[in-house]
């Protein structure tokens, strides 16, 4: 699949899951030192390949005829801050919650660590700014994911696939952690428990085969 036919399929996809209503996300896909982004306004379900816009990493505009999203700056600052292959952005609900009422996400779940552990909230500054990129980059250090303050999530992976199943968990995460403050105060996992996992994943247990009869 080429980088703009990768972008459709994984609009759809985010529409589909209600990760995105119409055109409240945006996502791209890096090869190289070319970007290839969803458009600006268009809605992420009714892309095709050519309404795709690719830019280069300095942002100049190398083919198509719409206008990168505006959250291209950001796109690219996180490129350049990660060198990532993919950046998908969305205002998913949950990760739009914890963004709008918290300075961070804490892991209460192990899986948090495939984000990197307790995932940032960016301060606040307007879309599509210069100082809304360089906040983002501060807050994925080290990081796969970080949230926008009232505004929503951010990730990165090696590739689209990547980068959107992170989307997802992050979602997942935030989800887990907004429904359990509805129910008691969710207890965060210690740096001796998380790194307790990272130990047990490292060394997976092997099973003996059964000796034949
Ligand atoms: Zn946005």
């Amino acid at each position: 699949m080429s980088l703009r036919e990768q972008l459709c399929a994984y609009g759809r996809r985010a529409v589909e899951l209600g990760l995105v209503i119409g055109s409240s996300g945006n996502l791209s896909v890096r090869e190289g030192d070319l970007v290839a982004v969803t458009p600006a306004g268009a809605a992420l379900d009714r892309l095709t390949p050519e309404m795709c816009p690719v830019v280069d990493v300095e942002g100049h505009l190398v083919e198509g005829e719409l206008q990168p999203s505006s959250e291209t700056p950001m796109h690219l600052a996180v490129y350049a801050a990660t060198g990532a292959g993919a950046v998908v952005h969305t205002h998913a609900v949950f990760g739009t919650v914890v963004a709008t009422t918290m300075t961070e996400l804490p892991p209460v779940h192990y899986n948090a660590l495939l984000l990197g552990g307790a995932v940032r909230v960016a301060p606040y500054a307007t879309y599509g700014t210069p100082e809304l990129a360089a906040n983002v980059r501060q807050a994925m250090e080290g990081r796969k994911a970080a949230l926008m303050a009232n505004h929503g999530g951010v990730t990165v992976g090696a590739t689209l696939e990547e980068a959107f199943e992170a989307t997802r968990l992050l979602e997942w995460l935030c989800e887990v952690y907004v429904r359990g403050l509805g129910v008691g105060t969710p207890t965060v996992l210690t740096g001796e428990q998380l790194d307790a996992v990272v130990e047990r994943a490292l060394n997976p247990p092997v099973f003996p085969r059964r000796p034949p009869s």
